[in-house]
Order: C-alpha cells, then sequence, then structure tokens
C-alpha cells in the first residue's frame, strides 16, 4: 500500500530538509525541438563529517536485482534515513535514520569480507538515501574486503567516498545535483506515467552536459512495481530510443532480497 508522504514522521527522517535552489534550464533533442530540463537542485548538506558508525536498516548477501549490474552475487549494505520521500518508495521504513541501531563500521566491514568469501562480486550501498551520510569512512574500511563499491542514490546530496559504480536514480520532484549527474556510471530513472519519460530524456541530456561531452551513462528506464502504465510505457519508449534499456526488479520478481 502506498502511504501518503504528507503523513509521515518526516520530522524524524529528514536529516536536512532545506529548499532546492533550482534554476530553470532548456536543451534541444536530436531533431531540435526544446527539451525543458529540470531544474538543478543544489546538493543537500550531507553530514559533514565521516561517520564512525552509521544507522544500518539492513545487510544481506543476494543477487542484485536491478540496473545493469542485474543478476551478480552482491553484499547490501541498506543504511537509514531518507529525506527525499518518493510517494511510491519500497523502502520507507528505512526514513526514520533514528529508529535504526548504529553500527560501528568495522562490523559492516568484517560482514563484507566474509561475504566476499561466500562469492559477492560487490558491495552496493543503499537505502534510504545512503549519501545523506559522508561515506567517506565507510569506504575506507571496506576496502580490506577488496570488493569494488557500489552506489544507488538519488544524487540530492554531495558525494562523499570513493566508488566503482554509481546508479543515479533521479527524482522528478527533487532533481540531482551536477556533481552526480557527471559522477555516476548508470542513470536509472523509476517510469509510472509519461512525464517520467521526459523527465529522463531531460536527465540524460544534463549527465551528458555535466561531463563536458565525455560518453554519458549508461540509461535504463525502471518501470514502477505494480505500475501497468509505467510498464508500457517504459517498453515503448526503449523500443523507440535504442540508447535506452529496460531495468527490471527481478529481485521481487524472484522473491528474493
Ligand atoms: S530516495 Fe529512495 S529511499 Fe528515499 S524515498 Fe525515494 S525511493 Fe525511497
Amino acid at each position: 500500500m502506498q502511504a501518503d508522504a504528507n503523513k509521515t514522521p518526516l520530522a524524524r527522517a529528514c536529516l536536512h530538509a532545506s529548499t532546492p535552489n533550482q534554476t530553470e534550464r532548456q536543451a534541444l533533442d536530436q531533431s531540435g525541438n526544446s527539451i525543458p530540463l529540470s531544474p538543478v537542485s543544489q546538493p543537500l548538506a550531507a553530514d559533514s563529517l565521516p561517520a564512525t558508525a552509521l544507522p544500518v536498516v539492513e545487510t544481506f548477501h543476494s543477487l542484485q536485482g536491478e540496473g545493469l549490474q542485474a543478476g551478480r552475487s552482491a553484499f547490501f549494505i541498506r543504511l537509514g534515513g531518507c529525506a527525499v520521500a518518493c510517494p511510491w518508495c519500497d523502502t520507507k521504513h528505512s526514513w526514520p535514520a533514528d529508529l535504526h541501531p548504529q553500527r560501528p563500521l568495522a562490523e559492516l566491514a568484517g560482514e563484507a569480507e566474509a561475504a566476499a568469501e561466500a562469492g559477492a562480486a560487490f558491495v552496493v550501498i543503499t537505502g534510504g538515501e545512503p549519501l545523506h551520510h559522508n561515506l567517506g569512512l565507510l569506504c575506507q574500511a571496506l576496502e580490506p574486503s577488496g570488493l569494488p563499491l557500489h552506489l544507488e542514490t538519488s544524487g540530492v546530496d554531495q558525494l562523499s567516498g570513493r566508488f566503482a559504480w554509481i546508479t543515479l536514480s533521479p527524482k522528478r520532484h527533487r532533481p540531482p545535483s551536477t556533481e552526480l549527474l557527471a559522477a555516476c556510471q548508470e542513470l536509472k530513472v523509476v517510469v509510472h506515467e509519461a512525464a517520467d519519460l521526459a523527465f529522463a530524456a531531460a536527465m540524460a541530456v544534463q549527465a551528458r552536459e555535466a561531463r563536458g561531452g565525455s560518453p554519458g551513462p549508461e540509461l535504463l528506464l525502471q518501470p514502477g512495481w505494480d505500475s501497468p502504465a509505467g510498464q508500457a510505457l517504459a517498453i515503448d519508449y526503449v523500443r523507440r530510443n535504442p540508447q535506452w534499456r529496460l531495468s527490471l526488479q527481478s529481485h521481487k520478481l524472484l522473491g528474493l532480497r
């Protein structure tokens, strides 16, 4: 059931609620038509100090279910805290950071090393919105595992930590920073309605602009879970736009975590 975001305990969930400073922008598509670009948000003020312990919702070793890395063995660290408040969020339980135990980084590092021995190919830092926290020390702590570090973020905060792979999943109501648009390896946009496709096209243009002409990120459209309209729109768009590919939440289809 989708909860009403206005009734959620945002007072506890919001680590850094602030109003984005936004600038209206425009660009042209390949046919010369005007694309209304989304406003560029200034990053939220993430925790400025690297944390020695972080709120953890859960850790688990499974398969990556989404995106270009789908189907690969991965160790997940889901951090607590999110103030982005997507109405269709499937991890609303992660929003209040203070409901989840603060876990020392050494403990998480130990679990990552065990996962590496058990076959994990990489670590996924997800949430919640993991970049609400400074991830510098977490990334350092995970280095001895030898596993590449992947990040899943909405891109509303400053980037912290060092990652081999960044999945940027931007939100229409809280557009990402130019920094994350430039840094991501894949851009994954969730589709529920036609406006999400226009947003995805605008994000792709902005990601190319943000890296000054260098090749852009991999482009993926992911239908919202249980959204037949989103599924039809995404499939039709990908069929007509070969630079995009479809991302499915295969872990949900298979009943995996
Ligand atoms: S950014 Fe992610 S965790 Fe936060 S509300 Fe949106 S979907 Fe949920």
